[in-house]
């Protein structure tokens, strides 16, 4: 196994039971790659991913396999609110990544202003929007409902998954659900209708987290796999032998050879391509084109009370008040059109119960960084954190945040998420077309069919499934 993230972790676990040796190499000092837990003002709280979507079984699943079923926990509150037009505004409901399905609702937000507003009804009587393989979420969107639809609600949202851009995001990939709707249904708003009436109000939490972080699941995964793990063990070449595979691992002035009957490599594309490149050139190309973007979370501890809140980690959610006034719901969101330098932010100790529970300390962090802009993630940290509390407090109108916070981390997840470009999905078709001659070789990870915790964890079950196969006898 190359790659200690979750998708690697989740393949080695996968064949805890299968009769093979596993082993994790993993090129940082520490499992777990973009889930971790990090430490402000002396709290847990997950410096990496914070949630996984509920509605898939993969993630929530594998928490329960290995211990830590009784520490998943409901977010308190997820009403999250989108910066639009100059003020803070709900998100309408439902909507799918941002395309709303009832009209009403739409106007009640007051996301968008008389004039874009009226626009979006067009989609009832435009012809068919006619779609081949794929297309961009952003043309096609702005098509049917127009622009500002795009701009001020589908940004926001596909910003917070992938931090890129709708204009470059494949629909087939990225809303894999619409995009089979808007195939059938003429009418966007209908194709979101149905797509929203598929996953009713009622049915069930539609993200989990984990008591203490989700940043906790790698070192349980990797626990309960019995698999070897050698962590500061980078895999810097891939060779094939008449018997097998050996991975080139360490420094190159102290390399050591490691033999292996089979290979999955769980990491992220750029470093997939380097291992590929010799030995399966075509996908190796495929691979590295995958492009990605990188942000930066800076995580902040308030006392309480400069918050308005009772007291950290308390069921908030309701409306602030005192001075925390702006500090409602689970978070945020911020479009590019309105020019800030956050993205988004969470309140993480109102998210949460867990975070900061009983401490007399509020959580939140903001996140920093879109595909294709990475001006801002050349500040330093100091100046980086400095300029994200201000530009939360300006948005939020808390002025506690303009106050010192009692600590302060900047996490830097440079090429932190892969961006599925139009044809993302035929690109990974080519790549594992030209993986075929190569059964005992398996790729998993966020680059390829998802990038969320419970598809990296299904990638690398299927790539565990793979290699296995190739491994029995006739495999
Ligand atoms: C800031 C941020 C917030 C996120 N929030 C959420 C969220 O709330 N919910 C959600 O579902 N998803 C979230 N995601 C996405 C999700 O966390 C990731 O897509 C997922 O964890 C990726 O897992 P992975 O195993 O594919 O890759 P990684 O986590 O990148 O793991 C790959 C590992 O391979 C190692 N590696 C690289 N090269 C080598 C080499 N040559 N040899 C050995 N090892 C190597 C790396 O060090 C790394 O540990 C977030 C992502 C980011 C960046």
């Amino acid at each position: 196994m190359v790659g200690g993230g979750i998708a690697g972790l989740a393949a080695a676990h996968a064949l805890r039971d299968a009769p093979v040796d596993v082993l994790v190499l993993e090129s940082s000092p520490r499992l777990g790659g973009k889930l971790e837990v990090g430490e402000v003002a002396g709290l847990a709280v997950d410096t990496g991913a914070e949630s996984v979507l509920a509605r898939r079984p993969e993630a929530v699943d594998l928490a329960r396999d290995v211990g830590l079923g009784d520490d998943l926990v409901e977010p308190v509150t997820t009403t999250a609110r989108v910066l639009s037009r100059g003020a803070l505004r709900p998100l309408p409901r439902p909507q799918v990544m941002g395309v709303p399905a009832d009209l009403e609702d739409l106007a009640r937000t007051g996301v968008l202003g008389p004039a874009d507003l009226a626009r979006v009804p067009l989609d009832a009587w435009l012809p068919r929007t006619r779609v081949e393989e794929d297309v961009s979420v952003g043309a096609y969107v702005a098509r049917r409902v127009g622009r500002a639809v795009v701009d001020r609600l589908v940004e926001p949202l596909l910003g917070g998954v992938y931090a890129g851009r709708a204009d470059a995001l494949s629909m087939a990939a990225t809303v894999p659900g619409l995009f089979a709707a808007v195939r059938a249904e003429r009418s966007l708003l209908a194709a979101a209708r149905g797509v929203a009436a598929r996953t009713p109000a009622g049915a069930g939490p539609v993200f989990a987290g984990v008591r203490g972080g989700v940043g906790r699941l790698p070192a349980a995964v990797a626990r309960a796999s019995g698999a070897q793990v050698r962590t500061g063990a980078a895999v810097r070449g891939l060779r094939r032998t008449p018997g097998g595979w050996e991975l080139v691992v360490g420094p190159a002035s102290a390399p050591e050879v490691v033999r292996a009957d089979a290979v999955v490599l769980a990491v992220p594309a750029p470093a997939a391509a380097r291992l590929l490149a010799p030995l399966v050139p075509a996908a190796a190309a495929e691979v590295g084109h995958v492009p990605y973007a990188s942000v930066a979370l800076v995580t902040a501890a308030f006392p309480a009370a400069v918050l308005g809140e009772g007291s950290g980690g308390g069921p908030g959610g309701g409306s602030g008040g005192g001075s925390g006034g702006g500090l409602v719901g689970s978070g945020l969101l911020v479009p590019p059109v309105e020019r800030r330098l956050v993205k988004a932010a969470t309140f993480s100790s109102r998210k949460w119960g867990w975070v900061g529970e009983g401490s007399g300390t509020v959580v939140l962090r903001t996140s920093v960084g879109r595909a294709g802009d990475e001006r801002d993630l050349q500040r330093d940290d100091a100046e980086l954190a400095a300029a994200a509390l201000a530009d939360l407090a300006e948005v939020t109108g808390a002025p506690g945040l303009r106050t010192r916070p009692l600590d302060v981390v900047v996490t830097r997840w440079g090429g932190g998420l892969p961006q599925y470009a139009v044809g993302h999905l035929a690109r990974v078709r080519r790549v594992r077309a030209a993986l075929e001659p190569h059964p005992g070789l398996a790729l998993a990870g966020a680059a390829y069919d998802g990038v969320g915790v419970p598809a990296c964890v299904a990638s690398g079950r299927a790539a565990a499934a793979r290699v296995v196969a190739a491994l029995r006898p006739g495999g």
